[in-house]
């Protein structure tokens, strides 16, 4: 991990290293958080060796861009501010680490990860050949793998720590847990952000198939914001609409690792350490990547 000046590293998740600033003990005392995004890649829970080269900063670049996009939704970004949350001058972001972090307001992490599907696939078409639900949630009888639902659901997780498996909760649990307005907010806004990116992604021929959002509340005035990664190929499925529209065995190719994944099924029995990724998949990878932020940020006007 990269040592930055001035910086102290806080945490590392699968991809993401978090840095606060120097002297501060740890993440909850931090008035800022700097999100470090590598190129490392993640399939079946295990980190793989090598990485995507640019992933990082294409993870950062789609973000940032997305953000840009919601407005009006509140989010955690303090890039481009002049001032940071204390007051003084906000550091710039560190040369080593430029195009690839993000400085952020830190906030009060609600658990839950606020998941939105507006197609059956994944686990939710597992659960749904099992009991016709998705999270619980009763759907239409006949529906297919990959095929749109009658509207998009939010479906909540439970933000395990460190490294345990985030489990699936319903709208009742999160009421437990955050109380009701937030839940309902949580809710009403997770499902406004889905409808407004997908309707973007359409308009450049891409389907937002299901996605996940972390919100905090701001540690002054409770504000809800919109955290963490936002509409990335991590933490989202994009399928492109022509492909989709065609039928065949790739039209649920999602724009992120899928290549990795089908890699690895065919080559790793899923038991010891993953095999090393082939150059060629590497560089596929890094290509489809590269196509998913093209086709979104690269044209079309709103
Ligand atoms: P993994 O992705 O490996 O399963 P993870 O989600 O904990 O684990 P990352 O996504 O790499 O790892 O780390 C980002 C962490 O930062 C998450 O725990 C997320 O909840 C937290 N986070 C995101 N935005 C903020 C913020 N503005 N303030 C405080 N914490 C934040
Ligand atoms: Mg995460």
């Amino acid at each position: 991990m990269t040592e930055l000046a001035g910086w102290t590293h806080a945490y590392s998740g699968k991809v993401r290293d978090l840095y606060v600033d120097m002297g501060v003990t740890d993440l909850e005392h931090a008035r800022r958080v700097l999100m470090v995004a590598s190129d490392r890649v993640s399939a079946f829970d295990y980190v793989l060796e090598p990485g995507i080269p640019g992933k990082g900063e294409l993870l950062t670049t789609l973000s940032l861009w997305w953000f840009d996009q919601l407005e009006g939704i509140p989010n955690h970004l303090l890039s481009g501010m002049t001032e940071d949350a204390t007051g003084q001058p906000a550091t710039e972001i560190p040369d080593a680490v430029q195009g690839r972090a993000m400085l952020a307001r830190t906030l009060d992490m609600f658990p839950i990860e606020c998941v939105v599907r507006g197609y059956l696939v994944g686990s939710g078409w597992l659960e749904y050949q099992q009991s016709q639900t998705v999270c619980g949630i009763p759907l239409p009888t006949g529906l297919q793998n990959g095929d749109r639902l009658p509207e998009p659901i939010y479906t909540p997780a439970f933000k395990a720590p460190m490294g345990a498996h985030d489990e699936n909760i319903s709208f009742e649990r999160t009421v437990e847990l955050v109380g009701p307005e937030i839940a309902e907010s949580l809710r009403t806004l997770s499902l406004e952000i889905f409808r407004r990116a997908s309707a973007i992604a359409a308009k450049r021929g891409l389907i937002l198939a299901d996605t996940k959002f972390e919100f905090g509340a701001h540690h002054d005035t409770g504000l809800i914001t919109l955290a963490d990664e936002v509409l990335t190929s991590d933490s989202s499925r994009y399928w492109d609409a022509a492909t989709y529209a065609a039928g065949g065995p790739n039209r649920l190719d999602s724009f992120d690792k899928q290549i990795v994944r089908n890699w690895l099924s065919a080559n790793w029995d899923k038991t010891g350490t993953p095999p090393e990724l082939p150059a060629e998949i590497v560089a596929q990878t890094a290509a489809r990547y590269r196509e998913l932020i093209e086709r979104l940020t690269g044209g079309g006007t709103d």
